[in-house]
């Protein structure tokens, strides 16, 4: 029978990794065996589920470009279906009912575990067992006739033909009254795969404590869907080797499930910035102009910029920026003057002596025609002057233009802000700045 998966995800509140892996673990898995990924809003819990959290959902997926095979399963839609399970477990014996609070309100339906020790294999943790006497007989139909989850998800994966559940291990617990259930409604058992937890540093669940934990931060972060797929994709699982960043189409060729890690994945913020870098690096400019824009557009000097300095900017910091929201140190490129962070001001421009040479270097530059290599020559011309060697100058230059000590090469630095901008800096440094 081909391969049928689905992402079951219960619609109440934000989109958190944890589960937009185990989707993204289902998708790999369906597209490798060429099987169907399916998707399922598990929305019976009406005061809990929301429209809005459906829409995030649907948001998710469709941003990190997984698509989903057949029309969405809405689970709340499948009521009855789950209530003639129910009705045929009573007739079968398998279930019987009980006024549970003793009020005389309304009889609950409860399901009669078997009474023997239940074990099934597990694709990551191999096999696992309970003994019979740790498992009791539980409610599968409320008093108010709704159904409880453990019923409405084996009922809709029979009904959907699941072949394989691939889900988070705090689901673990709940598989052994599943497998009870499948096997109580005559259906196949599908085959599991628990995937281990996500943890921080300390191994503890990775939470929004720990930084962004949930979709719509990483987007609004400026994180690149590709890069964060790629990313959440290595997390707990590896193609055999070390490698860090793949195509798509080289996950879907390697992903098979005897390659999931059985050990908890720790998510580690600084490598996905670094993974992230390099997928914006090498984006068309087209992609990373307008990926950079938009975030920088809400920012007070980020809108109606210049386009011919953004596009020379947008080249030469491209390779440097792990993420587009880390465009926001650009500022300096196209303010009037820049921030002078007072640290490099203070090391840099105040010690003795380099107004002298913070002089020399604004008539050498001033007298190129700011070309690159002109700059380069004049640089040189004033380092030799000095009897310092190459590039010795350029920090104290740095802070004096761009009011930082990071930034891209000087020379394409000064190219890229041109005549202007350059000298007019320096001018200030040497005004006001320089001791
Ligand atoms: N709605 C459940 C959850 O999000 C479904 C678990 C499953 O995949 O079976 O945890």
């Amino acid at each position: 029978m081909s391969v049928r998966v689905r992402f079951a995800p219960s619609p109440t509140g934000q989109v958190h990794i944890g589960n937009i892996r185990a989707a993204i673990f289902n998708w790999l898995f369906a597209r490798h065996e060429q099987g169907r990924f399916l998707l399922r809003i598990e929305d019976t819990d009406k005061e809990r589920s929301t429209p809005e959290a459906v829409k995030a959902i649907v948001d998710a997926l469709t941003w990190l470009g997984m698509n989903w095979d057949e029309e969405p399963v809405y689970q709340s839609t499948q009521h009855a279906r789950h209530r003639e399970a129910a009705e045929r477990l009573l007739s079968a014996g398998r279930a019987y009912k009980e006024d549970k609070g003793g009020t005389g309100q309304g009889e609950c339906i409860v399901f009669r575990m078997p009474g023997t020790d239940m074990a099934f294999h597990d694709e990551i943790k191999g096999d696992l067992r309970k003994k019979a006497e740790d498992m009791k007989d539980f409610v599968i139909v409320r008093s108010d006739g709704s159904p409880v989850f453990h019923l409405a998800n084996v009922v809709d994966d029979v009904t959907m033909d699941i072949t394989h559940i691939i889900r988070g291990d705090d689901h673990v617990e709940n598989t052994y009254r599943h497998v009870a259930l499948f096997q109580a409604l005559g259906a196949t058992v599908p085959k599991y795969a628990h995937l281990p937890m996500i943890v921080n540093a300390q191994g503890k669940p990775y939470s929004k404590r720990d930084g962004a934990a949930y979709i719509g931060d990483f987007r609004d972060k400026g994180f690149d869907p590709l890069a964060l797929f790629n990313y959440l994709a290595l997390l707990g699982w590896s193609p055999g080797d070390d490698r860090e960043k793949m195509t798509r189409e080289e996950m879907i060729a390697f992903f098979t499930l005897d390659r999931i890690k059985s050990g908890p994945a720790q998510m580690d913020l600084r490598k996905l910035s670094h993974l992230n870098g390099l997928y914006l690096a090498e984006q068309p400019m087209e992609t990373f102009s307008g990926g950079v824009r938009a975030f920088l557009s809400k920012l007070d000097w980020g809108q109606a910029l210049d386009e011919t300095l953004f596009l020379d900017v947008c080249r030469l910091m491209q390779s440097r920026t792990p993420l587009y929201s880390a465009a926001e140190v650009w500022k300096y490129f196209f303010v009037e003057l820049p921030d002078y962070d007072a640290k490099a001001v203070e090391k840099q421009l105040r010690k003795d002596g380099v107004k002298a040479v913070l002089t020399q270097i604004r008539a050498a530059l001033a007298a190129t025609d700011f070309s690159q290599p002109a700059l380069l020559q004049a640089m040189r011309g004033v380092e030799a002057a000095n009897g310092v060697g190459e590039g010795k100058l350029n920090q104290g230059l740095r802070v004096a233009v761009t009011g930082t000590t990071i930034g891209a090469g000087m020379i394409e630095t000064l190219a890229v802000l041109g005549r202007e901008r350059s000298l007019k800096r320096i001018d200030h440094a040497l005004a006001t700045l320089c001791g």
